[in-house]
């Protein structure tokens, strides 16, 4: 068997669970987490949930439970290849976005004005509470009881009135602190996996083109290698060739970078990984920069593009006329 990092969540250590459980027989405790979440039906109703394309135009897109599992399905490599903990990972990515309203942003601001008056509405807090008091499946307790470490990284973010009202979990908050390592990468997946499926999805419903992500470095020269290797290729083919080269591109850096990282910092454990003043999962300097620049051209071009807005008016509309 693989073995961790001192520094990676070793289940005999966890901080457990709100609700003491016997260990599970045949499972870790994050593997129990993750197969927690995978049943719970918040998980399946990710399926009609989607961030930038609605379910209506077309099979074809991202909704965010395949985004979920693609964030899932990175967030293992890195985890697999720094020794850190693969099945919490997989716990936080799946479980990532479980608290949020569909329609993406758009539908996260219009609920949080319709829930001014009572304290407003925040998808990270929402996922918390999805798994630790909405799910009704247990006899014994109220949500999934997840261990510590799970909650951690769904609550990714959180404000700090919010935080104060959450014990252990809103601590780190309050006391400007890191979670673990699995936590920070998940966030990372998360980050990778949408910009390179929005640059797919985009591609695929003629929002944006190649000639134009030709000048992003981090796009323009992946597709100048796949032309040169593959003369004449075009389509579809020529797209998810250039994706998953850029993909691969960013998680080698990641995985690098940030293991270069923990050789520096070389927590102890995971306890000396919150405490430290900045995050150890990040790519190298160079890498953010260009992986910016891709955000900021799918904010120009993507997000804002007059169809993709027209769409934002309508689920803006839908959600406050149902709430
Ligand atoms: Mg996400």
């Amino acid at each position: 068997m693989r073995m961790l990092a001192p520094y990676a969540a070793h289940d005999d250590r966890s901080r457990g669970r709100r609700h003491p459980e016997a260990p599970p027989r045949y499972r870790t405790e994050y593997q129990r987490d993750r197969d927690r979440i995978v049943h719970s039906s918040a998980f399946r109703r990710l399926v009609y949930k989607t961030q930038v394309f609605v379910n209506h135009e077309g099979d074809m897109y991202r909704t965010r439970l395949t985004h979920s599992m693609e964030v899932a399905q990175i967030g293992r490599s890195v985890a697999v290849a720094l020794n850190l903990n693969e099945s919490l990972t997989e716990a936080i990515c799946l479980a990532h976005d479980l608290g949020h309203t569909p329609f993406g942003h758009a539908g996260q601001e219009a609920l949080n004005e319709c829930m001014r008056e009572y304290g407003g509405f925040e998808h990270n807090l929402q996922s918390l509470r999805v798994v630790d008091e909405l799910e009704e499946r247990y006899a014994e307790f109220s949500g999934l009881n997840l261990t510590f470490e799970c909650r951690e990284g769904i609550l990714k973010h959180c404000s700090l009135n919010n935080a104060r009202t959450l014990g252990d979990v809103g601590q780190r908050f309050i006391l400007r602190q890191r979670p673990g390592l699995e936590a920070q990468l998940a966030n990372l997946a998360d980050e990778i996996a949408y910009n390179n499926h929005d640059v797919d999805d985009g591609l695929r419903a003629g929002l944006i083109d190649l000639e134009s992500l030709r000048d992003l470095p981090i796009f323009g020269r992946q597709l100048t290698n796949v032309e040169k290797r593959y003369p004449g290729i075009s389509g579809r083919r020529l797209v998810n060739e250039v994706v998953r080269r850029m993909i691969n591109d960013i998680v080698v850096d990641l995985i690098e970078s940030t293991s270069a990282r923990l050789k520096d910092a070389a927590p102890r454990d995971i306890d000396a990984v919150r405490v430290l003043g900045e995050g150890l999962v990040e790519m190298s300097e160079a890498k953010r920069a260009e992986h910016l620049q891709l955000k900021q051209f799918l904010r120009d071009q993507l997000y804002r593009h007059f169809r993709v807005q027209r769409m934002t008016r309508k689920a803006r509309t839908v959600v406050q006329q149902m709430f």
